[in-house]
């Protein structure tokens, strides 16, 4: 294992193994956060030429439910190697009939609907070395990357996947599924797909100033949107099984098409503009 001053990773994919365990010459990185550890080691590799930083989400073994992650430690890991542009797959339920098993979507717009967990860098509590951060109010009114939604984009339909650009991704505690009431309110909002992992990890990324583009697949329809018994999770595991892979080549293809970390000039770079942090980011 080697230690965190000997690597680099620019770009960061937060999801499960299966993006990254076929790669040839993968290093693992353990790192150590002011927030305790992340879900796992960093796995980085060459991906298109770029150097990677994979972090399985829910841990090697999945062994994290989603409100038991760590996602400041996850975040915080990742700048710490250098990544400065992440893309985060997941799994989510559709809550309209026409995002079916199957679809790709990259979202534009977050609700969040969790309950307990820790979302901010900027809540007064000292770090180990004794910087205490300020007050900092960040602006989040489109949560995700303009760039990266770009490059996700290209990057699927150049591999036939017609990904829906845009739309509301609903994130919610679990680790249960909605009620088929919940759902029902979801789908009445106008929202498009349901999670448990989009938040806080997209406002997050957007504290450290990194850009975070999300992918999501959808595995099942909603309780609200179909009329069957609901979600099982045999259904939800095998759909994500059957589309793995093509997931992992328009992640590939997209993290070739991302913009160098010094050529970025999105609205995440400027997340900072006008504050002071009190603490220096890694
Ligand atoms: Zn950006």
């Amino acid at each position: 294992m080697a230690t965190d001053a000997q690597v680099y990773a620019g770009i960061g994919v937060i999801g499960g193994s299966g993006f990254y365990s076929f790669l040839e010459d993968v290093t693992e990185v353990s790192v150590d956060t002011p927030y305790g550890s992340p879900s796992d080691s960093l796995f980085i590799g060459e991906v298109a030429g770029r150097q990677v930083a994979f972090l399985p989400r829910h841990g090697r073994s999945h062994t994290l439910p989603p409100h038991k992650i760590n996602y400041r430690a996850n975040l915080w890991a990742l700048r710490s190697v250098g990544v400065r542009q992440v893309l985060g797959p997941c799994a989510v339920g559709g809550l309209q009939a026409e995002y079916g098993p199957g679809t790709l979507l990259v979202p534009d717009q977050l609700v969040d609907r969790t309950k307990s967990r820790a979302q901010t860098f900027f809540d007064g509590e000292p770090l180990p070395d004794g910087t205490v951060p300020n007050v900092v109010h960040t602006t989040f009114a489109d949560p995700y990357c303009p760039d990266g939604r770009r490059v996700a984009l290209k990057a699927a339909r150049g591999r036939g996947w017609d990904a829906v650009d845009g739309g509301t991704m609903v994130v919610i505690e679990g680790p249960r599924f909605s009620t088929r009431a919940e759902s029902r309110w979801h789908a009445a909002a106008g929202w498009s797909v349901v999670g448990m992992t989009g938040h806080p990890e997209a406002v997050l990324a957007r504290e450290l100033g990194l850009c975070y583009t999300s992918m999501a697949l959808v595995t099942d329809l909603d309780a609200g949107a179909e009329t069957g018994e609901g979600v099982s999770h045999t259904e939800v595991l095998k759909v994500f099984g059957a589309n793995v892979g093509r997931l992992r080549e328009v992640l590939f293809d997209a993290v070739g098409a991302l913009p160098e970390t010094v050529d970025r000039d999105c609205l995440c770079t400027h997340a900072h503009d006008g504050w002071d942090l009190g603490i220096e980011l890694p």
